[in-house]
């Protein structure tokens, strides 16, 4: 039997900082050491190749990273419609939530998904009814620049990077092992 605390907390790691989603992986790899079973779902996310899909197949199966998004939306070379979008993101939701409810797993991240709601491809009613639906022994990460008051208010743990420094300000992009 594994050992397990009696509270499941809803932890929120926002800001303009970078860490937000290596703060996460950071809780995957301690859970994993505790026997949980995680799962990171990637809204946004899903044309970019990350390290950490590979890192997560050597975790497997107690780590598994599912990628749902349709990368950056309108930056970059976005070829989506807007629906398109939405629709991944709900999708990515929708999936989420019968894994959470499935029973198989300990601790769930929704990666970036603070940014599919700012930008409004997911409504914010639709996280909340979510969070509802948490089974009060179940942890459940959200990551993601620009988390709404709402959500703020109904998190057990909110944590906020916040930019002191970073080399794009330089003009350095994206760089192998560090951002991806
Ligand atoms: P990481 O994935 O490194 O933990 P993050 O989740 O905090 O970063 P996001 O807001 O998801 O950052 O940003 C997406 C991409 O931009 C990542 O490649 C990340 O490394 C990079 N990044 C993060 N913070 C900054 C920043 N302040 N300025 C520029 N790029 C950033
Ligand atoms: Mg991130």
């Amino acid at each position: 039997m594994k050992e397990k605390g009696k509270h499941g907390f809803v932890i929120v790691y926002t800001g303009d900082g970078k860490g937000k989603t290596t703060a996460a992986l950071g809780m995957a790899f301690r859970a994993v050491g505790r026997g949980w079973k995680v799962l990171m779902v990637q809204f946004m996310k899903g044309t970019w190749h990350y390290a950490e899909l590979d890192t997560a197949k050597r975790l497997a199966p107690d780590f598994e990273i599912v990628p749902m998004g349709k990368g950056f939306y309108r930056i970059l070379d976005d070829h989506y419609t807007e629906e398109q979008h939405r629709e991944a993101a709900l999708a990515a939701l929708q999936f989420a939530r019968d894994k959470m409810l499935s029973g198989a797993y300990d601790l769930l991240i929704l990666d970036e998904v603070n940014n599919s709601i700012s930008t409004d491809l997911l409504p914010l009613d639709a996280v909340l009814d979510f969070l509802d639906a948490k089974p009060p022994d179940f942890n459940v990460v959200l990551t993601g620049r620009g988390a709404p008051p709402e959500l703020v208010e109904r998190a057990d743990i909110v944590t906020e990077m916040r930019e002191i420094k970073h080399p794009y300000q330089k003009g350095i992009f994206a760089q192998k092992g560090i951002d991806f």
